[in-house]
């Protein structure tokens, strides 16, 4: 077995060049292997309100910190990860790890809200509901700042079987968001059956939002459902000043894109909302203004 470790790592380094990774260059076992030894690890993107732009909380995005490759988007690693068995340990590590960090600094954390993906694979667990709970309280991580996300377009293709699960982690009393909304084909039944809190509007429709007249039509549609709905709506991938200015017209809860912050190491996250709440401490004292 070490001959074989060390032909795949000959082959890895004759074969595999940074510039030409595809999404399936790697293989199972190499996954497994840097989930173990913990080469994956989370960044956090903010998430702001869209009426003051302040933060109100982040999503955690997995990275692979290659030895050979450097940091790795999961662009590369994703798929082969929620197309495997690895599924159920992966997720169960990303909870870790994002619960670990929220304890760890739950005095500056604590009113914000924390976004975690998990595939739809996961949905076929049916111990999770139960698994993640434990997990929260073992960390003394409250249920409720916890938002579970799940890709509209796979969820449902599956949705009979991923119900159960997903009902039972709203009784658990984390929340659900619905990812990459409007790549998929829900009904407004399917949505209404499934105990959501928060609808995120894929990039794809914010992107030029501002000049596109079809993405206009696209997410007034949405929000309008959203409301009916009850449910929060976060606009992704907002990159641009005037796109932003344009979702401003509508009743968008939340923004997330480059445009306020990059995903960030942890170190930096902290940093950056740091600065933010002493920011806000001198302007409510009257210090600061606008
Ligand atoms: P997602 O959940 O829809 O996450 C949003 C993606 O959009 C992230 O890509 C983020 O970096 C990117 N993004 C944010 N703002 C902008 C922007 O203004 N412009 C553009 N062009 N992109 C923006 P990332 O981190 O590469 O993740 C890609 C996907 O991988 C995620 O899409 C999610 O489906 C999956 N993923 C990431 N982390 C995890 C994880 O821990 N578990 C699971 N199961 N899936 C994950
Ligand atoms: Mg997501
Ligand atoms: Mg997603
Ligand atoms: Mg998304």
């Amino acid at each position: 077995s070490q001959i074989k470790q060390l032909m795949e790592s000959l082959f890895s380094l004759s074969h595999r060049q940074a510039s030409s990774l595809q999404p399936h260059s790697f293989h199972v076992d190499e996954l497994q292997h840097a989930i173990k030894d913990k080469q994956m690890c989370l960044y956090l993107q903010p998430k702001v309100s869209l009426s003051t732009e302040e933060f109100v909380g982040a999503e955690f995005l997995i990275r692979w910190n290659h030895p050979d490759f450097g940091t790795l988007s999961p662009y590369y690693f994703i798929d082969l990860i929620e197309h495997s068995d690895l599924v159920h340990d992966f997720s169960i590590f990303v909870v870790n790890e994002a619960f670990e960090f929220i304890e760890q600094h739950f005095e500056l954390l604590q009113d914000l809200a924390f976004n975690i993906n998990l595939s739809v694979k996961n949905l076929e667990d049916l111990q999770l509901p139960e698994r993640l709970a434990d997990l929260a309280n073992s960390y003394n991580v409250p249920p409720s700042m916890i938002v579970f996300e799940v890709t509209e377009s796979l969820l449902i293709e599956n949705l009979t079987q991923s119900l159960d699960v997903l009902l039972r982690l709203r009784l658990k009393g984390f929340s659900l968001a619905i990812d990459d909304f409007g790549t998929g084909y829900s009904s407004i039944k399917q949505l209404s059956q499934i105990p959501f809190c928060e609808l995120k509007l894929d990039r794809c429709f914010i992107h030029d939002c501002a000049i596109d007249s079809d993405k206009q039509a696209i997410i007034e549609a949405t929000v309008a459902l959203a409301q009916k709905l009850n449910l929060k709506v976060v606009a992704e991938g907002i990159e641009q000043q005037q796109d932003l200015a344009f979702l401003n017209n509508y009743k968008i809860d939340y923004g997330q894109g480059y445009l306020f912050a990059l995903p960030l190491e942890k170190v930096q996250f902290l940093k950056t909302l740091e600065q933010q709440s002493d920011y806000d401490q001198r302007k409510s004292r009257g210090r600061l203004r606008g």
